[in-house]
C-alpha cells in the first residue's frame, strides 16, 4: 500500500498514467487485486533488492551475514509479507544473561525502538510514525490466545537493554530443568532426566505461575499509565515515581514476568508503543517490520517451525477442495486454471 510504484504501473499496464497517491485504501486494494501477478513480480524484485543491495551488501546494516533463510507469506491471502531468520558471523551468543555485554551491545547496534527525532531525521520519523507504532486499539489478531496483547504492547519502559530471565530460576523450587540440559550430553540423556524432573517441574510451574502473577499485579499501575494516552512521562524514573515503584522492584517484576530469557530493549515510557526495528532497513523496506535477536537454538528452531517452514494446512484444503469443485463442473482447461487463480 505504502509503495506507490506497484499502483503506478499496474494502473500504467491498464493504459492510465498519473498521480494515484490520493486514492483511498479500498480503491487502492481493488487496483492490486486486479494484477495480483504484477504485484507478485514487483514484490519479489523489492525482496531481492533488499536482499542484494542491502542485507548482503558491503554496507552490511545488520552486519556480515553467514547464512539466511526465508518465506513469503501471504497475510489473509492477501498482502504478500517475509519471515526471515538471518545468522551473523561472530554473533555473541548469551552465556549468562546478567552478563553478557557482548551481546547487548550486538543488539543495540542493530535493533532500536525508539522513535527518532522528528527534526534530526524527519524521513525516518514520518516511517516510524506511520509503519512501527501498534495500535493503541490493538487488532483482531491480538487477542489471539486470549491475552489482551499477544505482542505485549505497551511494552515496558528500560533505562537499558538486558536479558530478562526469571531471578529465581537457581532456586530449589524452579525444578531444574536448565540443570539438566547442561548436564545432558545429549537428547536420549536429556530426556531421562527430564522425565525424573517432571514431579519438581509440575510443582516448579505452579511457583512460576504464582511469581509471574504477584508481578503482573505489581506491574498493574504502570501499565495503566502507560495505556492511559494523555499521561506523559520524562523519563522511566518520572513513571515509577509516580507508581510508587522503586528502580529494583521494577526490574525485579520485569524479570519475574519472563519464563525463559527475554530481550527488553532501552525504551522510554514514549516509546512503549514503538516496535523494534533497524534503521537502514526500514528506511530501504518503508514498511513494518518486526526484527528481534534470537536468545537461543531453541528459539530459533521454534521461530523457523512456526514461521519459516510452517505448513499451510488450511491453504492446502482450500485449494483441494476448490480443484475438486472446479474438476466436476465442466470447463475447459484453460478456465479451469483460471477459476483456481481466483479462488
Ligand atoms: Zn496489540
Amino acid at each position: 500500500m505504502r509503495w506507490s510504484k506497484f499502483i503506478a504501473v499496474i494502473k500504467a499496464q491498464q493504459g492510465e498514467e498519473g498521480d494515484f497517491s490520493g486514492l483511498d485504501w479500498n480503491e487502492k486494494c481493488e487496483i492490486l487485486r486486479s494484477n495480483p501477478v504484477t504485484v507478485m513480480c514487483m514484490f519479489e524484485k523489492r525482496v531481492d533488492a533488499l536482499m542484494t543491495d542491502l542485507i548482503l551488501s558491503p554496507a552490511q546494516p545488520i552486519g556480515p551475514v553467514e547464512d539466511y533463510l526465508f518465506r513469503v507469506e501471504f497475510q489473509a491471502r492477501g498482502s504478500p509479507h517475509i519471515h526471515m531468520v538471518v545468522w551473523i558471523e561472530d554473533a555473541p551468543g548469551v552465556q549468562d544473561p546478567e552478563d553478557c555485554p557482548d551481546v547487548i551491545e550486538f543488539i543495540d547496534h542493530y535493533i532500536t525502538c525508539q522513535m527518532p527525532d522528528e527534526k534530526a531525521d524527519p524521513e525516518l520519523h514520518k516511517i516510524v510514525s506511520e509503519v512501527q507504532v501498534h495500535s493503541r486499539n490493538h487488532s483482531k489478531t491480538c487477542r489471539k490466545g486470549n491475552v489482551s496483547c499477544r505482542f505485549g504492547f505497551p511494552r515496558l519502559p528500560m533505562e537499558k537493554t538486558i536479558i530478562a530471565s526469571a531471578p529465581w530460576k537457581d532456586d530449589e523450587d524452579a525444578g531444574g530443568n536448565k540443570k539438566c540440559g547442561e548436564k545432558a550430553k545429549d537428547v536420549v540423556q536429556e530426556k531421562e532426566c527430564r522425565k525424573k524432573d517432571s514431579k519438581k517441574s509440575k510443582k516448579s510451574k505452579k511457583f512460576v505461575g504464582k511469581k509471574q502473577r504477584e508481578a503482573k499485579e505489581k506491574l498493574k499501575p504502570v501499565r495503566d499509565f502507560l495505556m492511559d494516552a494523555n499521561a506523559s512521562f520524562e523519563d522511566l524514573s518520572d513513571l515509577l515515581e509516580k507508581c510508587k515503584m522503586t528502580h529494583d522492584e521494577y526490574q525485579e517484576c520485569v524479570k519475574s514476568l519472563t519464563s525463559g530469557m527475554v530481550v527488553m530493549m532501552t525504551r522510554e515510557p514514549k516509546d512503549c508503543w514503538v516496535n523494534g526495528y533497524n534503521p537502514d532497513l526500514l528506511r530501504a523496506w518503508n514498511t513494518n517490520m518486526d526484527i528481534q535477536f534470537i536468545l537461543d537454538e531453541f528459539s530459533c528452531i521454534m521461530y523457523m517451525i512456526s514461521y519459516v517452514a510452517k505448513p499451510e494446512h488450511e491453504m492446502t484444503e482450500f485449494l483441494n477442495s476448490v480443484i475438486r469443485d472446479v474438476k466436476k463442473s465442466n470447463v475447459s482447461e484453460r478456465d479451469e486454471m483460471k477459476q483456481i487463480m481466483q479462488a
